[in-house]
């Protein structure tokens, strides 16, 4: 898929998060998601409470926490109610970020994950800028 169909298939008004019901199954499921107060709860003002399915901040935020350290053990698509497929975008993410950043997520535990030590310089990819 090119970019704005990408977009759509997981955006879009029938996207893929349009069905999310908020149950936090990815989260809790997922091995490598390890923040003692998650930016994902509403009282952290990220994401607003009570809305479904949530704003596109939700998937944004869980998506960019754990893009760059999945170890694609597919828990998270497991969790989903709703069977989004989130271990294909995730995985697919952590596998472009590990080839660009030389780096394998669940190898090494000395090892911080890419985004964590990456440079402004290094965040900018044949144009196009990774951070917001
Ligand atoms: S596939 Fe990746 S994001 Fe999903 S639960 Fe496993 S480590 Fe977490
Ligand atoms: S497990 Fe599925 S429905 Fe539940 S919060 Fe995650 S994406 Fe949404």
């Amino acid at each position: 898929m090119g970019v704005e169909e990408r977009f759509e298939y997981w955006f879009g008004p029938s996207g893929q998060f349009g069905q999310c019901i908020k149950c936090f199954g990815c989260r809790d499921a997922c091995p490598i998601c390890y923040c003692k107060d998650c930016y994902l709860e509403a009282d952290r003002g990220r994401v607003a409470g009570g809305e479904i399915p949530p704003d596109a901040m939700f998937p944004m935020i869980r998506t960019v926490h754990v893009m760059d350290s999945c170890v694609n053990c597919g828990q998270c698509q497991d969790a989903c109610p709703m069977e989004l497929p989130l271990s294909r975008l995730l995985f697919m993410l952590s596998r472009e970020l590990g080839q660009m950043f030389k780096y394998e997520p669940g190898m090494d535990a000395s090892a911080p994950p890419p985004l964590r030590t990456v440079t402004d310089e290094e965040l900018m990819v044949e144009g196009v800028e990774l951070a917001l």
